[in-house]
């Protein structure tokens, strides 16, 4: 990242009487970045974007360009570098395209023959052809007459262009067709654009970042794949909507995000509570927490018909080495190891050790086909075992203090891939029970 950046707005606030429209706006933007502003109508998009080429002057904070602060520029010299695109404006009717398209270079004084070879290039880059510029706008369609209102945006050549929902009243098609050419002209002359819109499909489609505006403020500043993966809070994630969000499962990166809820019991449980809680609940197998919430084991049926008699709580006759994950461990990291063991089912623990859930064989083998389009990573056999345990790790380990040592040679052999994406699964003998 620069030293400076491109364009830095720091508390940026504008506040008309009563009604604050921008409370405290911050963003630094690189050149050549797609910045969509996305929020709810009212949310200081407009008069953010307004005060950066001084259409509004701000409150307090300051706008940079360049290190340059905006509000001390002379305001002819700033227009020339910074375009705007206002809302659904069409071409000027009784203006020729080529007037329409150097509208602004005319403003700013080009010399003649510099205009013409500009309006050449633009007519060029809306892929019409050359003779179009002596027409009027009636002779052409209605999205040829789009195409011509976009590349009018970036016939002055500014570094930096505003456009506030240029394409919000068009129909989906037309707007597809106009978000195809904005990004393409955008990429290839290298403009940073600032572009407002109230559509997310065109946030995701267009930006290299997008800046989730509530009540004047920035709520999340992240990339379109970032913001579909961790929504900052729950009104981002209302904004995205949940089919994007079901839509971008595939990127989910932690068990966290896979887990569901654990059946558990607490260890001074008596067998006979553990018994009854897991015909209710129809499990073979019960975690084992402490009166914390820390996984401490876990127990079979088996077990307890075996000692149900002779145990007066739960702690007495678990099993206290059970194989777990952190919530934290990226799937890919840990997704091999899990299935290459053939566990049915495996704890989630957090940091602290506490129990917050399981993941499924079944949600895992479904994670690594959608993640990696179908490879198939782990021996597919079904020898399901129970959560017994193979070894403590950073993100995969055993609650049994006292078999460390052990459980670390057993799992030596995964050491050195730790920090190795997941890969396809040799063939790998599954380790041995040990109790
Ligand atoms: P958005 O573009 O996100 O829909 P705006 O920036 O247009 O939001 O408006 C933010 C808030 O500021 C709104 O409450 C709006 O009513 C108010 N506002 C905008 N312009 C003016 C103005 N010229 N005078 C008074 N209030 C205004
Ligand atoms: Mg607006």
């Amino acid at each position: 990242m620069a030293l400076t950046a491109f364009l830095e707005i720091s508390h940026l606030r504008k506040v008309y009487g009563e009604n604050v429209a921008v409370n405290d706006f911050n963003i630094k933007v690189e050149r050549g970045e797609f910045i969509c502003f996305i929020g709810t109508s009212g949310s200081g998009k407009t008069t953010t974007m307004r005060m950066i080429n001084r259409m509004n002057e701000p409150t307090s904070g300051t706008i940079k360009i360049n290190g340059e602060d905006v509000t001390k520029m002379d305001p002819v010299k700033l227009r020339r570098r910074i375009g705007y695109v206002i809302q659904n404006i069409g071409l000027l009717p009784h203006l020729t395209i080529k007037d329409n398209i150097l509208l602004v270079p005319k403003m700013l004084k080009w010399d003649q023959k510099r205009m013409d070879e500009r309006a050449v290039e633009m007519i060029k880059m809306a892929e019409l052809p050359e003779d179009y510029l002596e027409r009027y706008p009636s002779e052409l369609s209605g999205g040829q007459q789009q195409r011509v209102g976009v590349v009018r945006a970036l016939a002055a050549d500014q570094e930096l262009i505003l456009m506030d929902e240029p394409f919000g009243a068009l129909d989906p098609i037309t707007r597809d067709a106009l978000q195809d050419l904005v990004k393409d002209l955008q990429q290839r002359l290298g403009k940073t654009f600032v572009f407002v819109t109230h559509d997310m499909d065109e946030a995701l489609k267009l930006a290299t970042r997008i800046v989730i505006m509530s009540h004047g403020e920035e709520v999340q500043v992240d990339t379109p794949e970032e913001i579909l993966r961790h929504p900052a809070n729950k009104f981002v994630a209302d904004l995205i909507g949940e089919d994007r969000l079901i839509q971008a499962k595939p990127t989910i990166t932690t068990v966290g995000q896979i887990q569901r809820p654990a059946i558990s019991i607490v260890q001074t449980a008596t067998p006979r509570e553990a018994l009854s809680l897991m015909h209710k609940t129809r499990v073979d197998t019960l975690l084992i927490t402490d009166p914390d919430g820390i996984l401490r084991g876990y127990v079979d049926l088996e077990v307890i018909n075996d000692k149900f008699r002779t145990a007066d709580t739960v702690e007495a006759i678990m099993n206290p080495k059970v194989f777990y994950v952190r919530q934290s461990a990226v799937i890919s990291d840990t997704v091999d190891r899990i299935l290459k063991r053939g566990y049915r089912n495996v704890p989630v623990v957090d940091d602290a050790g506490k129990l917050t859930g399981i993941v499924t064989r079944a949600a895992l083998v479904d994670m690594v086909y959608d993640a990696l389009g179908g490879a198939a990573t782990s021996n597919n056999n079904d020898t399901d075992k129970d959560m017994s345990t193979d070894g403590p790790r950073t993100d995969i380990g055993t609650t049994d203090v006292k078999e460390g040592a052990q459980a670390v040679a057993d799992v030596a052999d995964d050491a050195d891939t730790k920090d190795k994406p997941a890969k396809p699964a040799e063939k790998e003998e599954v380790h041995a029970h040990n109790d």
